[in-house]
């Protein structure tokens, strides 16, 4: 069983069918062991996607202000090695990010071959905010998820894994973590009138998640539902879905080192060979 729900699009879902306080029945112990765990299991992995350089990895997430895109992160990605594992945070476009299409400032942000990429919001944007405050006309932002999907098929064929993560939270503990914010003196800079303001238009944000991941997902390009009321279980779900979904890789991933290891053997064997006969 997997914590996170991974949505392939065979079937149209209702974010009110998820429970955000899902916890797997587990203790907030024996979900950061297991979490630990997953995270060492990921670094192994990233070596190896780095070193053999075949496919890359984009890693999305999207979630309500407070979801915790920060936390996870902090948290989940943190400790991968930043020589490989990168993030780009999308906030609102510049003018002249406006002046172009919406996918033109995402697309020179994808990661390279053997690099991991995440986003801290992203081209979804472009069907939530966008979507919610009429920032353009309902045709527009329509025609954006056939874009969406286009871009990322482009992207995979590419080998490029793409998993993306929503961060599930109930109104309730949106609101507990608002006046928290407020209250701890660390947290002043993320503190936004506009976050209550946003607050206000929650249906229509459900209603545009739901659009979003109902339209954009697939076998190749799943999105996960993470339930994130609780902070340790939200880690845990994602470090599972990100290890799951990179291990089958590995196979190859070693046999493409055993390929280049003993390329490089016989260069080597050869390169002193000649030295032998010259000296
Ligand atoms: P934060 O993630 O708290 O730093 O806030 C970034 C802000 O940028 C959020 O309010 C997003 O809704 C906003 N934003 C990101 N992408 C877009 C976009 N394409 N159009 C409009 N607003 C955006
Ligand atoms: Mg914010």
């Amino acid at each position: 069983m997997s914590y996170a729900h991974r949505l392939t699009g065979d079937r149209r879902i209702r974010l009110e069918d998820f429970d955000p306080a899902e916890d797997g029945g587990l203790k907030r112990e024996q979900a950061e062991k297991k979490t630990a765990e997953f995270v060492a299991e990921l670094s192994d992995l990233q070596e190896l996607l780095y070193a053999a350089r075949r496919q890359s990895v984009l890693i999305i997430l999207q979630g309500r202000d407070t979801s915790g895109k920060d936390g996870t992160i902090r948290h989940v990605t943190g400790p991968l090695n930043s020589q490989s594992c990168t993030v780009t945070s999308f906030k609102v476009p510049t003018e002249e990010e406006l002046s172009h299409d919406f996918l033109w400032r995402v697309h020179s942000q994808t990661p390279r071959a053997g690099e991991i990429k995440i986003f801290n919001r992203s081209h979804y944007e472009d069907v939530l905010v966008v979507r919610v405050h009429k920032l353009v006309s309902k045709e527009i932002w329509r025609a954006r998820y056939h874009h969406i999907n286009a871009f990322e098929r482009c992207l995979a064929d590419s080998s490029t894994i793409i998993l993306k993560f929503y961060l599930h939270i109930s109104k309730e503990e949106q609101k507990d973590r608002l006046i928290e914010r407020e209250k701890d003196r660390t947290k002043a800079w993320k503190l936004s009138v506009g976050d209550w303001k946003e607050r206000e238009f929650w249906d229509d944000y459900s209603a545009a998640y739901e659009d979003a991941l109902n339209n954009c997902s697939s076998h190749r390009r799943p999105w996960f539902i993470v339930p994130a009321d609780k902070k340790w279980f939200r880690n845990l779900a994602i470090a599972e879905a990100l290890r799951n979904e990179l291990a089958p890789f590995k196979k190859g991933w070693l046999e493409q080192l055993e390929r280049l290891g003993a390329d490089q053997k016989k260069a080597i064997e050869e390169y002193r060979r000649s030295r032998i006969v010259k000296e």
